[in-house]
């Protein structure tokens, strides 16, 4: 036999009690009766009945207070209240507090049995939504874990097959992934690296110099020069709140096509280099041999000046490439505070024509550098002769030197159009002239180049931060001599 609905009465008025309980169990209910409040919370507790009927007013209390009380407990459990007479009140806190409905007299059997089965079917609709829903919802959860299961080993593979060697650190450095490209760029064997130092697994000086460099300033790049030739390219990408990730790709055949270009224009600017010494040599003696009309000499002045801009972009031409073959190999202990005061001083009318300013701010006693004390000139005088060139007349170039570290930092900046974001990255590169630069600014395009190659022979690095409209900061790090 089913088991039967148990519906729970509890009402003060034995009468209505009795007239209720008789009802019910004619329509086959079952009934438990609530004598007062303490054994109303318990009959519920103990047997979750089917549907609860409270009086008004019970053992004292509202009867909507105990209903509420319920229902914070069993939220889907229909509760009818039983009052003497029909209100709009009671009708608006039934609606308020979510009961099921309201009884009052007359009384009449079906009336009873009425509303108890339509709360039922009513409880018993939302009951079975209720389990489809979390069925629907379990399988959906179940789907999507199934899901990021298979999309994990999609990952995993994908990661072990990038062409490019990647390792995940976490905020101490160690190793929370590794990829195969890695392993054999570095040579490692593949037991358990997960969780070991990247300094302990990796012990090469470039990486360590990436890693510390990484640390305190923003530089993300750094070439890994390997014994056997090779040579890749490193990056340092910092994870918020997790670590940081490196990335190297091998650019070995990248650095043999750039060595052969260097290679052939060097040799084409060498062998350029003989007949224009001879062009002018010959503009000069032209002179000596007859006197030459004014419009003559107008076009000898115009074959010299000529000349002369294209032996001095040959001459940069061939400086580029004895920088970037490594020929520049002279090293001395240097005062920089001294070469950036020749170099002003050999741009003051410069800086006069254009009614320029020059604010610096030099840290005493700065430490001195092992370098090239030509080079560092011409690395001065070509940052400082664009910071001129690009300045608007009566503007201000601000110079710092400072130190951090074991490294010294010169800063230039200007108040000139500055160099649009997008074009920032390739100003270092060779000719390359950015948009900023209208017929009125002459130049070739290698002033940076050459300095990025001077910076760099001295194991430093450089890098410009400009805002378009007010103007340009190139920075300059290089470490100091260490005496040891
Ligand atoms: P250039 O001979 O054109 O000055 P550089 O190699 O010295 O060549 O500079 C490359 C490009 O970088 C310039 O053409 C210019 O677009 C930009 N540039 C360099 N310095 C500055 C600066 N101080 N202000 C604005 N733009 C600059």
């Amino acid at each position: 036999m089913p088991k039967r609905d148990l519906v729970l009465l509890a009402l003060d008025d034995d009468t209505i009690l009795q007239l209720m309980q008789r009802a019910l169990n004619a329509a086959s209910y079952e009934t438990a009766i609530a004598p007062n409040r303490e054994s109303l919370d318990k009959i519920i507790v103990e047997t979750i009945p089917a549907v609860a009927m409270i009086g008004e007013q019970f053992d004292g209390v509202s009867g909507i207070m105990s209903a509420r009380k319920i229902l914070g407990r069993f939220p889907t459990m229909p509760i009818l209240i039983y009052a003497e007479k029909e209100s709009t009140l009671l009708y608006k806190e039934i609606l308020q507090y979510g009961l099921s409905g309201c009884l009052y007299p007359p009384l009449r059997n079906d009336d009873i049995t009425g509303i108890v089965e339509r709360s039922l079917k009513r409880a018993r609709s939302l009951g079975d939504w209720l389990r489809r829903e979390v069925k629907r919802t379990t399988a959906s959860l179940k789907r999507r874990a199934t899901l990021s299961e298979s999309e994990l080993k999609r990952y995993e593979f994908i990661f072990a097959n990038i062409q490019d060697g990647v390792v995940i650190l976490d905020e101490d450095g160690r190793i929370q992934l590794i990829n195969r490209a890695m392993e054999i760029a570095f040579d490692l064997s593949r037991e358990n690296l997960r969780g070991k130092l990247i300094s302990d697994v990796i012990k090469h000086p470039d990486i360590d110099s990436l890693l510390n460099r990484a640390e305190d300033l923003p530089l993300k790049y750094h070439e890994i020069n390997f014994d056997d030739g090779r040579i890749y390219n490193a990056q340092f990408t910092p994870l918020r709140d997790f670590g940081s990730v490196i990335t190297v790709q091998d650019i070995s055949y990248l650095k043999q096509l750039d060595r052969l270009k260097n290679e052939f224009v060097h040799t084409v600017s060498h062998d350029l280099r003989s007949p224009l010494t001879s062009v002018l040599g010959y503009t000069e003696l032209i002179e000596r041999v007859g006197v030459l009309n004014e419009e003559q000499t107008g076009f000898i002045d115009r074959i010299r000046s000529s000349v002369k801009s294209i032996t001095s972009l040959v001459d940069d031409l061939l400086d580029l490439s004895r920088l970037e073959a490594g020929f520049d190999t002279r090293r001395e202990v240097v005062n920089i505070e001294n070469i950036l005061n020749f170099a002003l001083d050999s741009m003051d009318s410069q800086l006069q024509l254009n009614n320029l300013t020059i604010q610096t701010d030099i840290e005493e006693k700065l430490p001195e550098l092992q370098g090239n004390p030509i080079r560092l000139r011409q690395l001065l005088d070509n940052l400082l002769g664009n910071a001129a060139k690009y300045s608007p007349k009566n503007s201000t170039i601000r110079i710092s030197l400072k130190t951090e570290g074991n490294l010294i930092i010169l800063s230039i900046s200007d108040e000139g159009a500055g160099i649009p974001q997008s074009e920032q990255a390739r100003i270092f590169e060779k000719f390359y002239r950015a948009s900023n630069v209208t017929n009125e600014y002459s130049g070739s395009g290698l002033g940076l180049a050459i300095v990025k190659s001077i910076v760099e022979s001295h194991q430093g690095r450089i890098w410009v931060e400009s805002i378009k409209g007010k103007g340009s900061t190139f920075f300059v790090v290089l470490p100091t001599h260490r005496s040891d």
